[in-house]
């Protein structure tokens, strides 16, 4: 679709993704951009990989985009591949941000650049500059969303909640699980929210991979274990997979209906399936963060280090990865309920009406 419209010079569709600039690809410019992204069995990373690729080819960049199934060793010889093939620069989202030290610091050493999209590369001198939405503010909405659904800083209470992130080699979970936590734990302390199962850490509430059914598993186990006779009122999920786990296993126990209504339950992403459940009154929640906003950023700096400019950067001080504290630019994330979401994302033109129906 994207050559017929080169070929017919057609430019008709260019208002149709308000985050594009250009929509045609322009004639090559020879430099190679290596974009390694972690999965595509999330519905984000597919949305943030076609920006990217639209975005690049239409400076005239070669793009080699790659997935690799939340599995490191294949990012490892994915991104081994692109800087064989000659990238010049790497945009990396890692699945471990600690693991890739390694082939990072050879791509360095040959004097590739290297940014790291939405999840800090930790442990490493080889890393440039990092893109992302501003992660403690995420945990900080979705922990303030709890807050004023259930009146805590009117002093209501107790109620019983439950806590849910993501693994603990993704970085963001630190400040996502952080940020929500700030807000939570004094209510924790002066017993105005009750942890029943007792898990509260970050390592007890940890999920690997993300991964949605994992979630449901451990929410059906804590259900059975603490709340035969108690009900939920809250759960903090720190992204939208594991939230849907997270309501699977809540449907399961019978919430969802008049007598049982679903808790106050958090999200991240504003995935199609979660604006759905979102409209369904399944979901509270969600944190929005446009995917367009961040692939663009990520292109200013790949265009940026190309032409030896200055890259956006507007926090210098926030993230340190153990090495460096890495030159950052941090976009806005805001919270989308019922709301809200109309506004946000079909007249932002995120999605469509049809999309997000039923
Ligand atoms: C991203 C989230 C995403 C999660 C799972 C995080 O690093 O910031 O947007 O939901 O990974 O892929």
């Amino acid at each position: 679709v994207m050559m017929l419209g080169v070929l017919t010079g057609c430019g008709g569709n260019n208002e149709k993704n308000a985050g594009d600039t250009e929509e045609a690809a322009a004639e090559s410019k020879g430099v190679l951009v290596g974009v390694s992204m972690p999965t595509k069995s999330l519905q984000r990373w597919n949305q943030d990989g076609e920006n990217m690729e639209k975005s690049l080819k239409a400076l005239g960049y070669d793009v080699e985009l790659q997935y690799a199934e939340n599995k490191v060793d294949m990012q490892v010889s994915q991104i081994e591949n692109m800087i064989t093939k000659g990238a010049e620069v790497l945009v990396v989202a890692s699945i471990d941000g600690s693991a890739l030290s390694t082939v990072l610091e050879s791509a360095q050493e040959d004097g590739i650049k290297i940014i790291a999209y939405d999840r800090l590369l930790t442990n490493t001198p080889a890393v440039d500059y990092y893109a992302t939405f501003d992660n403690q503010n995420v945990g900080t909405i979705q922990g303030k969303y709890i807050e004023t659904a259930l009146g805590l800083a009117e002093g209501k209470g107790p109620f019983n909640i439950e806590l849910f992130t993501g693994p603990l080699d993704d970085n963001n979970v630190n400040y996502f699980f952080g940020g929500a936590m700030e807000v939570l734990q004094p209510y924790i302390d002066n017993g105005q929210l009750v942890v029943k199962s007792g898990q509260t850490t970050m390592e007890q509430a940890a999920t690997t991979n993300w991964d949605e059914q994992t979630a449901q598993a451990r929410m059906d186990n804590i259900i059975t274990a603490n709340y035969t006779d108690a009900t939920i009122d809250a759960v903090l999920c720190s992204n939208d997979s594991v939230s849907l786990g997270v309501q699977s296993a809540l449907k399961a126990a019978g919430y969802g209906t008049e007598e049982k209504p679903m808790p106050v339950v958090t999200g991240q992403d504003a995935n199609v399936a979660n604006v759905k459940a979102i409209v369904a009154g399944d979901q509270s929640m969600s944190v929005f963060k446009d995917t367009r906003a961040l692939a663009e950023k990520i292109v200013e700096m790949v265009d940026a280090v190309v032409n030896g400019t200055e890259p956006p950067v507007n926090d210098t001080e926030t993230y340190d990865n153990g090495v460096k504290v890495v030159p950052s630019y941090l976009l806005e994330p805001v919270a989308v309920d019922s709301e809200n979401y109309k506004e946000l994302l079909i007249d932002s033109g995120y999605y469509t009406e049809e999309e997000v129906s039923k």
